[in-house]
């Protein structure tokens, strides 16, 4: 039988629940234990899907097609296991499954109420995922005192009724800050939201504390005493500048024992190679021995969430190779308002101190000839880069327009009516009215071309990667692309759709219309991002 582990947050949002969470997770798995993470979200979108990267950070694509929150990319990497729709419930999700059931008549006679149908429905979620597994961990989104999350908290509450003290544990994420001027920690906001848990009725068992500097004793005493909690289960939760690190700064702590204890969980030997092959990894992303310069140019730097996977992809790979990932944020719009007045010229301001460019995916026109201006700079300039998704239709935008002379070469996505459209929508997809979850989503199959940079990088003929677009290369324009030194080196052979793209007389220009980064993981680098950084090196 499954035990379960609730997470919830209090006093600021932003405290970094999800690695937490993973992080527990990941502590949980090196006991032997296999863990099934689930992530509630108290919004009543269905998914973050049709969300603006700045309200929602990055749209996480997991490999049956879910369009989730950011947190399930860090329990994918932190665990390294795929999860799924079943994963990332939100509370659009629950409403609209209890509303279909009333409606089929399932509850005939009775008044639908937020206790106990939606509440009921929650439970059903938790249990749904506990199958064969030992842990499932409970994510609550949002900050204890949200309206939104009250249903989510009463029935975490009934699930402890339900299943028994032994079987459910309680964890509460605060924020202990450091006054300056009073040279003081405080422990009044960690009191409150405690206080306000206890108002719904529950009480928890481990409080972690996220805090700028080492809390002392006393403070840890004094958690303990007035949040009714044992001293040992005041658990530090410092800042550091590296999430993997955070695994361990629970685990000197016993945290991975307390939770044993709690729950009466027996340690199985077989996870011990994990935590040293991450222990290795840790090691070797804090000392490395050389730096690359990366330029991103997207059109959500202010927001670094939104490129989440992207940045620690990154990291997977500089952590194989021992090496400073240097990241220049270069914002699409300002660099494609530069161009415009000063001449390409100025590209050279931009890229003379860089080593590799990537352009990651994102929708709509805004900065779009910011992104191809800067493919064209690493193309021409022999800079390794590396496109993903909408980079690689900018990719071969800019090839059409400045290779092959089809001086309006575009997306269709940013004119309609262009006369070249070399990126388009397919048939299937121009019959879409609806916009929720109706791109081409999940992982498909690609199929390499042999003597390509993508098949030494991947070593075999056939991958599986995850998709997030609507808009597609235009085979018509195939042939031509071929013939001017464009190599297609991966293919989903049964719609004959162009996967990846390459350049000949380069050293390293590779772009998917996939995205590799949801698919990274610390033990596991991806193969292209590991190429890519090997280009820079
Ligand atoms: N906007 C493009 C499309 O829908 C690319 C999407 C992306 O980069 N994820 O096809």
């Amino acid at each position: 039988m499954a035990k379960y582990v609730v997470i919830t947050g209090g006093v600021v949002s932003s405290l970094g629940k999800g690695i937490a969470t993973a992080s527990i997770g990941l502590l949980l798995k090196t006991q032997g234990l296999s863990v099934n993470p689930l992530k509630f979200d108290p919004y009543i979108n269905v998914d973050p899907g049709t969300m603006n990267p700045y309200q929602h950070g990055e749209v996480f694509v997991t490999e049956d097609g879910a369009e989730t929150d950011l947190d399930l990319g860090h329990y994918e990497r932190f665990l390294d296991i795929n999860l799924s729709k079943e994963n990332n419930v939100t509370a659009g999700q629950i409403y609209l499954s209890v509303i279909e059931k009333e409606r089929e008549g399932i509850f005939l006679g009775g008044t639908i109420q937020v206790v106990p149908h939606i509440t009921n429905e929650i439970k059903e979620r938790v249990r749904k995922i506990a199958n064969e597994h030992d842990v499932v961990l409970v994510e609550i989104g949002g900050t204890v005192g949200d309206i939104e999350s009250l249903p989510f908290l009463e029935a975490m509450r009934q699930l402890r009724l339900e299943e028994g003290r032994d079987n459910v544990l309680y964890i509460h994420l605060t924020l202990v800050p450091f006054i300056k001027s009073a040279n003081e920690f405080k422990t009044k906001p960690t009191q409150h939201s405690v206080n306000e848990l206890r108002r719904i009725g529950i009480q928890p068992d481990i409080i972690l504390c996220r805090t700028e500097r080492p809390l002392p004793k006393e403070a840890k005493d004094k958690i303990a005493l007035f949040c009714n909690v044992s001293k040992e289960s005041v658990i530090e939760g410092i800042d550091t500048n590296n999430i993997y690190k955070i695994p361990l700064i629970f685990k000197e702590q016993r945290l991975d024992w307390l939770i044993c204890q709690y729950l009466s969980l027996k340690r199985k030997e077989s996870g011990l190679k994990t935590w040293q092959a991450w222990l290795d990894f840790v090691n070797r992303l804090e000392n490395p021995q050389k730096e690359v310069r990366i330029a991103i140019v997207g059109k959500y730097t202010s927001l670094r969430d939104a490129y989440k996977s992207v940045i620690e992809a990154i990291n997977h790979a500089c952590g194989y190779l021992s090496i400073r990932p240097n990241i220049k944020w270069i914002e699409a719009t300002d660099l494609e308002e530069e161009v415009k007045k000063k001449g390409k010229e100025v590209l050279k301001d931009y890229f003379s101190d860089i080593t590799g460019i990537i352009v990651p995916g994102g929708f709509g026109v805004r900065g779009i000839e910011g992104k191809i201006s800067a493919i064209e700079y690493a193309r021409e300039n022999n800079i390794p880069f590396l496109g993903l998704c909408v980079g690689l239709q900018c990719a071969v935008i800019e090839f059409s327009r400045n290779v092959l002379g089809l001086k309006d070469a575009h997306s269709q996505e940013f004119a309609p009516n262009a006369k070249h459209p070399v990126i388009h929508l397919l048939e299937s997809q121009r019959e879409i009215k609806k916009k929720g979850g109706t791109m081409r989503l999940g992982a498909y199959p690609c199929l390499l071309k042999e003597d390509t940079i993508a098949f030494k990088a991947y070593q075999v003929k056939k991958i599986y990667e995850r998709h997030r677009h609507r808009y597609e290369v235009n085979n018509k324009y195939l042939e031509l692309l071929e013939k001017n030194g464009m190599v297609i080196s991966g293919i989903y052979e049964k719609e004959n759709l162009v996967e990846i793209i390459e350049l000949k007389d380069h050293p390293f220009f590779v772009a998917t219309q996939f995205h590799p980064e949801f698919k990274s993981r610390p033990l596991r680098p991806h193969p292209l991002f590991l190429a890519f950084l090997k280009a820079c090196l």
